[in-house]
C-alpha cells in the first residue's frame, strides 16, 4: 500500500505486550512457580507451539468450547496440512510423552508454560493469547499424587504470599458412571425443558455434563436440582476420592466439595480440583486440573494415567498486584558511573571484572553529546535499585581508584578504592549481605 501518512502500527486485540515492569512480576511468578514445581521432583517440558489441529479435537474433545468455537486453526500454505496454535498444553505434553516413550521407565512428573490461543471474547482475565504454567504427572495411578499436586499448589500460594485463594474438589468418576448419570441428567432437563437457556438446549444432547457448569444466573436452580454425578460413583471412584480428601485433611488443606463442578475438557475422569479466587470478578479461577486417565490410551499409547492442572499467569500477576507491590528484585547490584573517555574504558573493564564475579552491573552509556552529569548519572543508579555505584572521573583516573558509593544502606559512607579491589570490595558486601529469597514479600 502506497501511502504518504505512516499508519500506527498496533498490536492484536486481546493479545497483550508485557512491559518491564510487569516482566519483573511474570519472571517473579515463573520463578517462583518453578521452584516450588522442582521441589516436588517435576521436570521441565516444552513442547511446540503448534499442532496438528487432529491432536487437539482427539483430546480435548469435539463438543468442548475450545474445539467448537475457541481454536486457531489454519491451514498450512505449503503442503496443506490443517494445523492449530495450541489452546492448552496437556495435548501436546501427551503426545509428546507418547512419541518419545517417556513413560517407558516408569511414571514421569512434567512441568510447562507458555502462550496459549483462544478465539474468545476478550475482557479482563479472558484473552486470546494467554499464559499457563502446567504441570502433568504420567503414569501414577493412586489418590496420592492427586494429592500431591494439589498441595504443590498451596505451596506455590504460599510462596507468593497469597491467602485468597480457595479450593473446590469434585469426582467425576469413570465413563460408564459418567453413561448412568448422563441419562437421568438428559431426563431431569428434559422434563424441564422450558428453564433450559440457548447453550443448554445446544448441550443437552452432546455434553449435558458441561450444562452444570453454567454462569447463566437464570439457570442456577434448575441445575441446583438436576442428578448428582457424586450419587453415580461406584466403590472404587468413590475410595480414590476419599483418598485424596484424606491426604488433604490430614495436610491441613481447606476445601469443599462441589458437586458441580466439571472440566471443559473431554478426557477428565475422578479427580477434579479448581483454585478459585473471590478477588477478581468473574474470572475468578486461576488453577483447574484433574485426573485424565483414559486419554493416553485413546491416542494409541500403553494404557497409562495421568493427572494434571494448569494455572492461568494473567490471572495470577493480577492477583498478586491485588496483594500489593511485590518487592522486585533490583535491576541490577552495581551501576557504573563514568566521565571522560578514560573514565568510561577503565568503567568497561570493571564492569566486565564486576561480572566476572557473577554480579549484574548496568554501565552507563554515553549520547554523542557525553555521558551526562554525575547529577543526572547518580539519578539513574539512585532508580536502577542497584546497591552500590562504582564512579570514576578524571581525578580517580589519576589515582587509579574509583569511588564505591552505597545506595541503599543511607549510613554508609563512599570509599575511595583501587581498581585492583573495586571487585573484591563490592562483591563481599553484597554476597555477605544475600537475603532469602524463598517468599515474595508485598509493599502496602
Ligand atoms: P473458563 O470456564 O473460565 O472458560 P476453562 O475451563 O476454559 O475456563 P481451562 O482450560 O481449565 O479453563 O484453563 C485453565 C486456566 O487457564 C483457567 O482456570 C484460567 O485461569 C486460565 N485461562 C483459561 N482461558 C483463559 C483466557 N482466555 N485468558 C486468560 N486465562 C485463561
Ligand atoms: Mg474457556
Amino acid at each position: 500500500m502506497a501511502s504518504d501518512k505512516k499508519e500506527k502500527l498496533s498490536g492484536i486485540k486481546g493479545m497483550n505486550d508485557v512491559l518491564p515492569q510487569d516482566a519483573a512480576l511474570w519472571e517473579l511468578f515463573e520463578n517462583t512457580a518453578q521452584s516450588v514445581v522442582q521441589s516436588y521432583g517435576f521436570q521441565q517440558i516444552r513442547t511446540p507451539i503448534v499442532e496438528n489441529t487432529a491432536l487437539f479435537a482427539r483430546a480435548i474433545g469435539a463438543v468442548t468450547d475450545i474445539v467448537e468455537k475457541e481454536m486457531y486453526s489454519f491451514t498450512d500454505s505449503m503442503n496443506g496440512d490443517a494445523l492449530t496454535l495450541r489452546p492448552e498444553g496437556t495435548a501436546g505434553v501427551v503426545r509428546s510423552v507418547i512419541e518419545h516413550n517417556l513413560a517407558y521407565e516408569g511414571p514421569k512428573r512434567l512441568w510447562y508454560k507458555g502462550p496459549m490461543f483462544r478465539h474468545e471474547r476478550p475482557q479482563r482475565g479472558r484473552y486470546r493469547q494467554f499464559h499457563q504454567f502446567g504441570c502433568e504427572a504420567i503414569g501414577f495411578t493412586g489418590p496420592d499424587i492427586d494429592a500431591e499436586i494439589i498441595l504443590m499448589c498451596r505451596r506455590l500460594w504460599d510462596d507468593l504470599g497469597l491467602d485468597n485463594i480457595r479450593l473446590e474438589i469434585n469426582s467425576i468418576g469413570d465413563a460408564s458412571e459418567r453413561a448412568a448419570h448422563r441419562a437421568e441428567l438428559i431426563k431431569y432437563f428434559e422434563a424441564h425443558a422450558e428453564q433450559l437457556d440457548e447453550d443448554a438446549k445446544r448441550r443437552l444432547h452432546s455434553n449435558p455434563l458441561r450444562i452444570l457448569d453454567t454462569k447463566n444466573p437464570a439457570m442456577q436452580e434448575l441445575v441446583n436440582g438436576a442428578p448428582k454425578l457424586l450419587d453415580f460413583l461406584g466403590a472404587e471412584s468413590l475410595a480414590h476420592f476419599q483418598g485424596v480428601q484424606d491426604i488433604l485433611n490430614r495436610s491441613n488443606v481447606q476445601f469443599t466439595i462441589n458437586p458441580r463442578l466439571v472440566r471443559g475438557l473431554d478426557y477428565y475422569n475422578r479427580t477434579v480440583f479448581e483454585w478459585i479466587t473471590e478477588e477478581l470478578g468473574a474470572q475468578g479461577t486461576v488453577c483447574a486440573g484433574g485426573r485424565y486417565d483414559p486419554l493416553i490410551e485413546s491416542f494409541g499409547g500403553k494404557p497409562t494415567p495421568g493427572v494434571g492442572f494448569a494455572m492461568g499467569i494473567e490471572r495470577l500477576i493480577e492477583l498478586m498486584k491485588v496483594a500489593g507491590e511485590p518487592a522486585l528484585p533490583s535491576q541490577c547490584d552495581v551501576y557504573m558511573v563514568h566521565q571522560g573517555s578514560e573514565a568510561q574504558t577503565q568503567a568497561f573493564i570493571l564492569a566486565e571484572r564486576i561480572r566476572d564475579a557473577g554480579l549484574d552491573v548496568v554501565l552507563h552509556c554515553a549520547t554523542p553529546g557525553g555521558a551526562g552529569s554525575f547529577k543526572s548519572q547518580m539519578k539513574k543508579a539512585d532508580a536502577s535499585g542497584a546497591a552500590f555505584a562504582v564512579i570514576l572521573g578524571e581525578d580517580e583516573i589519576k589515582n587509579g581508584t574509583a569511588v564505591v558509593k552505597p545506595l541503599r544502606d543511607r549510613e554508609a559512607q563512599q570509599v575511595a578504592v583501587a581498581f585492583d579491589d573495586v571487585v573484591e570490595h563490592v562483591v563481599d558486601d553484597i554476597v555477605g549481605n544475600d537475603h532469602d529469597h524463598d517468599h515474595v514479600h508485598y509493599h502496602h
